[in-house]
């Protein structure tokens, strides 16, 4: 007798699919927030309550429409169920929620520690806090230039008024919201969260922190008094460029329902594939992340070293650092912040961000570098297991000629700090100035 046919129970589960049994929306109040448990071991764990089959690899569910109860006696029409119609217990359609984006949201909310849905895109999240929130004012700073398309979008529709980072607090009221990015796109410097927590809390306003550049392990928002963490999940979090994600956690758990019913409307939910290799990265999330960060903190010592004469240690030979100072005019990244240290090693206390910013001593060099390098791709974005490197006036108008972004990956850093040298050498051997 095969092991199936002894055991039934075995057998029933097996035939069970998860996605008629599993919650359409991740449930919250069962989330396993023990903060005994490491992020590594969360990553990894929880989501078990999910798993209703015996794969270890969870399944992909691609499915957009999902069979009602065969019972008619469990039917219940639209107007009674919930939220944003749906019960607790049943798919429905997949621009309400759907499998693996819900299983996505269970590990993202125990890993931020604060209920957290998903959506298109990174720019679909916010716009989506916009619509829920609809502020009637929005201080905001440098950063990435499409989170300030939104906004001018949001302001085209509402008539919302756009603030300066640091306005006055007195420009701020009831229910308005300071968007803050950081570390900050391009450069990775970082900014007090506990700051701009405070002020917007004395006017009764919102603070939500863009945390795309400092995911966990490195930076946690809430801790310091943020009400909204947004990601761009397409960075760390899916982490192989190969996935279009946005994520938005909040404080205010009530928030969640109807943000799922503007979701839901909207219709910027995730693609299924996308929501299953989301979980796929998050796997591996504090190992890439740990690891990347490490690797962007041996480059920028290693580089600005170089320029300020603090190369012991770095494995740089006096060559390497005439190479580097030809070209280079100077390096960008929280870890530089060195008046900054009080308030910045309570807030990233594992690290700073993978990424970094490069400024050299003309827009030439700035274009003609990236070509010279063996393991850093010539492409926007960041947050891949590969290292990338962008002359970044190729997609960002706000910024000047001759900057260049790092987005540093897991490859071994004296590779990428040879790498790197060996480009700055190959410029000043041809001339460039
Ligand atoms: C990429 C990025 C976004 C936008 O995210 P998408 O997923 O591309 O829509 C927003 N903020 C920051 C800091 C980013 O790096």
């Amino acid at each position: 007798m095969s092991p199936a046919a002894t055991n039934g129970a075995h057998q029933a589960r097996v035939d069970d699919d998860d996605a008629g049994k599993a919650p359409p929306a991740a449930d919250f109040d069962a989330l396993d927030l023990d903060p005994n448990i490491s992020l590594a071991t969360h990553a990894l764990h929880a989501d078990t309550s999910l798993n209703l089959q015996t794969d270890v690899a969870p399944s992909i569910h691609v499915a957009t429409t999902f069979r009602y109860d065969k019972d008619p006696n469990n039917l219940r029409p639209f107007q009674t169920r919930s939220p944003a119609g749906l019960s607790p217990n049943e798919y429905c359609y997949s621009r309400y929620s759907a499998p693996n984006s819900t299983r996505l949201e269970t590990i993202l909310s125990v890993l931020l520690k604060n209920p957290c849905l998903t959506y298109s895109s990174g720019l679909s999240a916010l716009h989506a806090l916009f619509t829920f929130l609809n502020p009637k004012k929005v201080a905001i700073g440098d950063g990435y230039h499409g989170s300030h398309g939104v906004l001018d979008l949001h302001i085209r529709l509402t008539g919302c008024t756009k603030l300066p980072l640091d306005c006055k607090p007195e420009d701020l009221n009831e229910g308005d919201l300071i968007c803050l990015e950081t570390p900050v796109n391009p450069t990775g410097k970082a900014f007090n969260i506990a700051h701009y927590a405070a002020i917007a809390h004395s006017r009764g306003a919102y603070l939500c922190v863009d945390s795309t550049f400092a995911p966990p392990p490195l930076q946690d928002p809430f801790k310091h008094g943020a009400d909204i963490v947004m990601h761009s999940g397409t960075k760390y979090i899916g982490g192989h460029s190969d996935l279009l994600c946005g994520v938005l956690a909040v404080k205010n758990k009530s928030w969640i329902p109807g943000m799922f019913k503007d979701r839901s409307c909207l219709g910027s939910v995730m693609g299924s594939l996308e929501g299953w290799l989301g979980v796929r990265s998050l796997r591996t999330l504090e190992l890439r992340v740990t690891r990347q960060s490490e690797n962007a903190g041996r480059l920028v010592d290693a580089l600005d070293g170089a320029l300020t004469g603090h190369t012991v240690g770095t494995g740089l030979s006096l060559s390497d650092v005439e190479a580097i100072t030809s070209v280079v005019a100077s390096v960008t990244h929280a870890s530089l912040q060195a008046d900054d240290m009080s308030w910045l090693r309570k807030q990233m206390p594992q690290g700073y961000g993978p990424v970094f910013s490069i400024t050299m001593k003309s827009a030439e060099l700035a274009k003609r570098l990236p070509s010279k390098l063996k393991y850093f791709d010539h492409a926007t974005s960041l947050g891949g297991v590969e290292s990338l490197i962008e002359w970044r006036t190729m997609t960002d108008p706000s910024v000047e000629e001759t900057v260049l972004r790092v987005s540093v990956g897991v490859e071994d850093a004296r590779d990428l700090l040879d790498d790197l040298v060996g480009a700055c050498g190959a410029l000043v051997e041809e001339g460039v100035k």
